[in-house]
């Protein structure tokens, strides 16, 4: 019997077949079984395509045996690999919903071109991955049948709308997986989950047979374990296709990436790397290095930099004049625009459920369906897209976001001008927390930040890991089993009082503001009025403590707040799904001046309760929910910035259109490097 490592490559699974010790049925079966033993936990999959895979390996089979290795490797250099397909790469008479209940059982008619060009190449579609319903997501929560978990940290999302497509190869449940990108779902996700993501040029991937989302800007591409894997799959995916008019010759750049690829085995075997085999001129845009992005990640990528110059690359500075907030608006617009007019193929009609369908009113009918079965951000884009590109408005959004992208495309050809390659952050932030944005599709927006400018200039994109980094969460976990949990539920009149208490800089006194009734009412005053954003350093302590009452109500707001403060000391505890009664409480830090003064002429306005308590009085306040977080202050439990956990992270290298090979040459550096 054979054995597979955590994470198989390709090379890997080859060097199986090669010396006859396993057959493509074997390895698809070994898949299998382990897609069965742990994606209860990871979520990874829709469904899988059993009896379909199994099929086609036992074919594979016969091939093994009766031909030669290097002929057979020559032709499929896919030859045996079993992957994972996103719900939205069609293949025919398999189930291809888009992860959304409006389409749930609808079984595609054909296949489309990247599924064939990769089956041809030999590779083996094992299931159908998890996404963000219609591609709509930076997080997989906007799939209508579960939320995809980070392997390195299952409290946390993979990124999207890829999401499932990246938790199948990091989780090892398959060697690669293709996904679709429009904004930055390959290359977002690949970054949470250490992998390599390539968002192609546009037009170097047929569509074809793709579900859509926004045309001008969708592109398919593969999630690799490595760089090597990576443009092996591409060689695959690409190529003109007479059905997609918008593909294009990319016969120049096939041959050169061939060549690097040719050299792979010389490659593999050296293992420090001191020189590099093609220096390259490495732009950094200065609009990509702002403030905001996380600074273990931004650390990471200037030692990156560093190391990079020492095996001969150059460094330049570049200037692509373009805000990447003005870049956010270009995308969201155009994406919009384009949603609105794709998914109106999803009428209630062609796909209609039964009880719809015999609504006298057509109209009803239609609207009813969109209603009930079109998810949130579904609707939220459709309403936007509508909006910007009516009659009346068309010229005022639609058409200035076109020639925004415009001036863009032109500001980065200039760029071009003065370097090969740009390295550039992936994501400003590491994987976060399910539920932590999951209500506030703005920050979600923002988590794409540094990836969605690339889909509207149509250059290719793409993310490499740089390893695991310490991500400092500042959580402490205090509830880790039910049985305590339950215990430590607020009691009902807990539960309808809402707290805060802010430490009195320099004095060990608290002011305790506390109003009863509606938490939520109390929140939106402490947010904008008690502490605004700008005024916070780091300096005081402030608790902010909430009981919420219904699953709906959880702390999402405090996130919220806290994440605007920007300057939040830590977070402790947020719980997302208790039944009855939650609560979240969030200490950070604060210095303001005239703070007492200023709290109190607030509460006298807003009917608030003050008063100055010491930690005994807190604690005798009889809230039990309070005790540890006086125990926080009181140092009887560690601060919280001592947890920290090893999460992935990965830049991000751009280069101008059909420039795949470069990417691929420099992101091998910096696989040996990092
Ligand atoms: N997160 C982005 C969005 O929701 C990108 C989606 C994508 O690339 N499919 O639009």
């Amino acid at each position: 019997m054979f054995s597979l490592s955590s994470r198989p490559t390709i090379n890997e699974i080859h060097k199986l077949y090669e010396s006859k010790k396993a057959t493509p049925s074997q390895v698809v079966q070994f898949f299998l079984n382990r897609i069965k033993e742990t994606d209860k936990k990871i979520l990874a999959y829709d469904h899988l395509t059993e009896v379909f895979a199994l099929n086609i390996a036992k074919e594979q089979d016969k091939t093994l045996n009766f031909t030669d290795w290097s002929e057979i490797v020559k032709k499929q250099p896919l030859f045996g690999i079993p992957f994972a397909n996103k719900a939205i790469i069609q293949v025919e008479g398999q189930v291809f919903n888009a992860s959304s209940k409006i389409l749930k059982d609808f079984k595609s008619p054909y296949s489309s071109t990247a599924y064939l060009n990769v089956a041809k190449a030999g590779a083996i579609m094992i299931g159908v991955c998890n996404m963000d319903a219609h591609a709509m997501g930076a997080s997989g929560e906007s799939s209508d049948f579960g939320v995809s978990r980070n392997p390195f940290d299952t409290t946390r999302v993979c990124g999207g709308s890829s999401s499932g497509s990246a938790a199948a190869v990091a989780s090892g449940q398959a060697v690669f997986s293709l996904g679709t990108d429009t904004g930055g779902s390959i290359r977002q996700p690949a970054g949470f989950t250490d992998l390599v993501g390539l968002k192609p040029t546009y037009g170097l991937v047929s569509r074809w047979g793709t579900q859509p989302m926004a045309s001008s800007l969708d592109q398919v591409g593969p999630l690799t374990n490595n760089v090597e894997d990576n443009a092996t799959v591409i060689l695959a995916l690409a190529g003109i296709d007479p059905k997609d008019q918008t593909t294009i010759d990319s016969n120049n750049m096939v041959t050169r990436l061939n060549k690097f690829l040719e050299d792979k085995n010389k490659r593999r075997i050296q293992n420090k790397l001191t020189k590099t085999n093609k220096p390259l001129r490495i732009g950094l845009p200065k609009q990509f290095y702002i403030n905001g992005t996380d600074p273990i990640i931004k650390a990471k990528l200037e030692q990156i930099q560093t190391k990079l110059k020492k095996i001969g690359h150059t460094l330049v500075e570049v200037d692509i004049s373009i805000d990447v907030n003005d870049a956010v608006a270009i995308y969201y617009m155009t994406c919009a625009v384009e949603v609105a007019s794709n998914l109106q193929r999803i009428d209630g009609v062609r796909f209609a459920k039964q009880e719809y369908t015999n609504t006298p009113d057509k109209e009803e009918m239609y609207f009813d369906h969109r209603l009930e079965f079109f998810p949130d951000e579904a609707k939220r884009r459709i309403m936007l897209g509508s909006y910007a590109s009516s009659a009346g408005y068309y010229d005022a959004y639609y058409n200035q976001s076109q020639k925004v992208r415009a001036v863009a495309m032109d500001q980065f050809d200039k760029a071009f001008q003065k370097c090969d390659v740009m390295l550039v952050p992936t994501s400003p932030e590491f994987a976060f927390k399910i539920g932590q944005k999951a209500d506030n599709p703005i920050q979600m927006y923002l988590s794409d930040i540094f990836t969605c400018l690339i889909n509207p200039i149509k250059i290719p994109g793409l993310n490499v890991p740089m390893g695991l980094l310490p991500c400092q969460t500042g959580e402490i976990k205090l509830f880790d089993d039910t049985t305590q949990e339950d215990q430590n539920l607020p009691m009902e009149s807990e539960r309808k009082r809402a707290i805060a208490i802010v430490n009195l800089k320099g004095t060990n006194q608290f002011v305790v503001f506390s109003k009863n009734g509606d938490p939520t009412e109390f929140y939106n005053n402490i947010d904008t009025k008690f502490i605004p954003g700008g005024m916070i350093e780091e300096g005081e302590t402030a608790i902010v403590a909430a009981a919420r009452e219904t699953e709906e109500e959880i702390g999402l707001q405090n996130l919220e707040l806290i994440q605007e403060l920007g300057t939040c000391r830590k977070l402790l505890k947020y719980k997302d799904s208790v039944a009855n009664g939650l609560e979240t409480y969030i200490l950070f830090q604060v210095t303001q001046e005239n703070w007492e003064a200023r709290i109190k002429s607030e509460a006298d306005d807003k009917n608030y309760t003050v008063e100055l308590a010491t930690i005994e009085d807190l604690r005798g306040n009889n809230w039990n929910q309070l005790n540890w977080i006086l125990d926080i202050l009181e140092e009887k439990i560690p601060l919280p910035e001592n947890k920290i956990v090893m999460l992935p992270a990965g830049c991000q290298l751009l280069a101008p259109q059909l420039s795949e090979d470069l990417l691929y040459s420099l992101a091998m550096d910096i696989e040996q490097i990092r």
